[in-house]
């Protein structure tokens, strides 16, 4: 990137300061979104954006200041430090990572940059007729954003660090109404640093449009208990929402419920089940070299052969809780501090086909694709997008959208078989403290839970 400030400057501005430690973040992004509600253009446009942020640690409290104007950075960090030592009475507790500068250049496949807006606009006009030309079609959604991203990064232990990453993002959800009834589907994929996908979804859209209209006579579910199978994109939003934001150290550190539930050695699943996050995992949308308090990344195991062994940390949260920082501090843009995020958040492969998990079931639910829903605790309450019944080994008639409840940790007891089909989400942002969407992927591949409930929505 050109440097918006001089790094002289910036390492300056560090210098002579009061604080246990301070650090700097310089961003530069640069969006674009193109949003269709029906047939009408909602929004259309680019934004660019420029500022930074100083955050301070002086005896365990931080000061934090954001700006837009980049000059007189010295006066931004006494401000972030006077903060902090306004409240700071404890002892400050970061683990210590190694200092590093490194330039990260950006992973790119088709650069969405390269990309004319009204070429942008065509395809997605493309789409648009293709639901609307879907007879019983009442209306469409479709949104498209690309955001690149240029962040400076330097500490007072001397990293200094500047990375740049593009992330793309497409959903599209199709509505069909017949005499009162209405009946959606959809959706949602995303690259990092690639906008080749988005030219290549005139099936996918099809297949959405055709499916909201076949909803419209497909039966509901008798409500109950029943052998559940996941698809990858259902059972990775599951890892990421049921089990991965419980694994996010700071939710563990703050809640004693959660300290008692969470206890590293414990066992939570069968020997077949392994959980990882990693941002090392790479060209992913929550792949990165270094986070937002320039900690390098890894892959982090979380369960292995069915035992929490590892949890998400900042550097904060891994100090205080004895263990080693995972790379996991990450913050939206430069109007907030870094806080715990899960970052590429998957379910690792098993050995069983598709066909042999099913093949025993005589009555259950396959319940594939994403809608919605939420978590309380270890509570969850999610919407799958498309569901089918399983009868006799085989996959049978479509019902309408089915609603699975449960405890996290009894579902995760009950995962009997794990798919060989490993495939990545990348459609999702999630969301934690008014952060939102960060982008972040999930997977698994399919699995089987011996039992569900599983109601109609
Ligand atoms: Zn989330």
């Amino acid at each position: 990137m050109q440097q918006p400030i001089a790094r002289e400057e910036i390492e300056a501005a560090l210098r002579g300061h009061t604080a246990d430690y301070v650090e700097v973040r310089i961003e530069e992004n640069a969006a674009t979104r193109i949003a269709y509600r029906g047939r009408d253009l909602e929004d259309i446009g680019r934004t660019t954006n420029l500022g930074g942020n100083v955050r301070a640690l002086y005896r365990g409290a931080w000061g934090f200041v954001s700006f837009n104007d980049l000059s007189d950075l010295r006066s931004k960090v006494e401000a972030a430090v006077s903060q902090a030592r306004v409240a700071g009475t404890e002892r400050s507790q970061l683990a210590p990572v190694p200092a590093v500068v490194d330039v990260v250049t950006p992973f790119i496949q088709k650069d969405p940059r390269g990309v004319p807006l009204a070429d942008k606009k065509r395809v997605l006009d493309e789409y648009n007729d293709l639901i609307w030309t879907t007879p019983k079609i009442q209306t469409s959604v479709i949104g498209y954003a690309d955001t690149w991203k240029s962040v400076i990064f330097a500490s007072t232990e001397g990293s200094y660090l500047d990375q740049s990453k593009v992330d793309v993002t497409l959903r599209v959800s199709a509505v069909a109404r017949h005499d009162g009834d209405v009946q959606q589907a959809g959706f949602s994929v995303g690259r990092l640093g690639d906008y080749g996908f988005v030219e290549q979804q005139h099936q996918a859209v099809q297949e959405a449009a055709n499916r909201a209209v076949e909803l419209l006579s497909a039966p509901a579910v008798q409500g109950g208990e029943y052998v559940v199978v996941l698809d990858p994109i259902l059972a990775g939003v599951f890892c990421h929402e049921a089990f991965g934001h419980l694994s996010e150290s700071d939710f563990v550190y703050e809640n004693p419920r959660m300290r008692e539930i969470m206890v590293l050695g414990k066992r939570f699943g069968p020997a077949i089940l392994n959980i990882v996050d990693g941002a090392a995992v790479p060209g992913l949308r929550g792949s990165f070299r270094y986070d937002d308090e320039g900690t390098p990344t890894r892959r982090s195991d979380l369960i292995r052969e069915g035992v929490l062994v590892g949890r998400l940390h900042s550097r904060e949260t891994a100090g205080k809780m004895g263990e080693q920082p995972t790379g996991n501090a990450r913050a939206i843009d430069y109007r907030f501090p870094p806080i715990v995020r899960m970052t590429n958040t998957f379910i690792e492969p098993g050995t069983t086909s598709f066909a042999d998990m099913i093949a025993d079931i005589q009555e259950g639910v396959y319940a594939r694709n994403w809608y919605g829903g939420q978590t309380s605790m270890e509570m969850f309450t999610f919407s799958a997008g498309e569901a089918y019944m399983i009868r006799n080994g085989k996959v049978a008639e479509m019902l309408r959208p089915v609603v699975l409840t449960g405890n996290v940790f009894d579902t995760l007891q009950r995962v009997d078989a794990i798919g060989n089909d490993l495939d990545m989400n990348q459609g999702g942002g999630c969301g934690k403290h008014g952060q939102s969407p960060l982008p972040v992927s999930n997977g698994s591949p399919h699995i089987r839970i011996s039992r569900c409930l599983v109601g109609g929505r």
